[in-house]
């Protein structure tokens, strides 16, 4: 899970310096870095942060290339500064202000990726279950997309406080009963799936009373459908699509951080 973007901007030119810099300036998610030292970079960063490295290169523009490229598994991206920096040493602002974009997206992205939402609501889970009396009390909170899609009922993504609040009403519909069992011998609540292939899924588990996770294996799991009639019906505490949140998973984690240091 990536939850926390470092670009590492290799210093160029000073526009292009202060142009990276300002990429995601009204996103905390994303962090610009000229020429960090190692020390200031390992500071910065921890288990869930991806760094990308931010090279620019100097040459005439083809039309139909980008003007900012990238691999992003191998956390490298090129920006070719010959888009907005013209030969006589002006600068077309419109241009770099699309490069400035075009790099913030790329960022968000990654964090907005579809598996890596699921891998924080996974990750999140005892933060939210902790949280929940205060995610029920707010329609903006309660309707975060967990980033889990209801594929059979709905067709629409599964929201953060409908799927505590079904769990919070109904439990025996989330417990399962694990081969090896739960460190606890309580049976954990079932907090994703996925459907791999055929009758192949992957459950995912949290226990309330002893922490711990597990990912498991399963054989024609037929509950997933019973768990989003349950979500569905938790849905309608606030009127499902009266209410659209304008805040993101991440989003919901600093909100719920914030209210609990105003409330210490
Ligand atoms: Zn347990």
């Amino acid at each position: 899970m990536t939850d926390k973007i470092i670009l590492n901007i290799q210093h160029s030119d000073d526009y292009t310096d202060y142009l990276l810099m300002t990429a995601g300036l009204t996103n905390n998610r994303i962090i610009p870095m000229v020429n960090p030292s190692s020390e200031k970079l390992k500071a910065a960063k921890d288990n869930n942060s991806k760094v990308l490295r931010c090279y620019t290169v100097h040459h005439p523009m083809y039309t139909w290339s980008s003007p900012v490229t990238g691999d992003i598994d191998a956390g490298s991206i090129t920006v070719n500064t010959g888009y907005y920096l013209e030969e006589d040493g002006s600068i077309n602002y419109h241009k770099a202000e699309i490069v400035r974009q075009s790099l913030e997206e790329m960022a968000n992205n990654v964090l907005m990726a579809n598996d890596n939402l699921r891998e924080a609501f996974r990750h999140y889970f005892p933060f939210f279950w902790s949280s929940r009396a205060k995610i029920y009390q707010d329609p903006k909170l309660f309707f975060v997309d967990s980033g889990l899609y209801g594929q059979y009922i709905s067709g629409e993504g599964m929201p953060v406080g409908a799927i505590l609040k079904a769990m919070d009403e109904d439990p025996s519909t989330f417990q399962i009963r694990l081969g090896g069992g739960c460190s606890c011998g309580k049976k954990p609540l079932l907090i994703d799936y996925d459907h791999v292939y055929d009758a192949y899924w992957t459950l995912y588990t949290w226990c309330p009373v002893c922490q711990s996770r597990r990912e498991i294996r399963a054989w024609n799991f037929a509950r997933s459908y019973q768990c989003e009639r349950a979500v569905e019906d938790a849905a309608a505490y606030y009127g499902r699509g009266k209410v659209v949140s304008p805040l993101n998973l991440f989003d919901l984690v600093d909100a719920l951080r914030d209210s609990s240091l105003r409330s210490e």
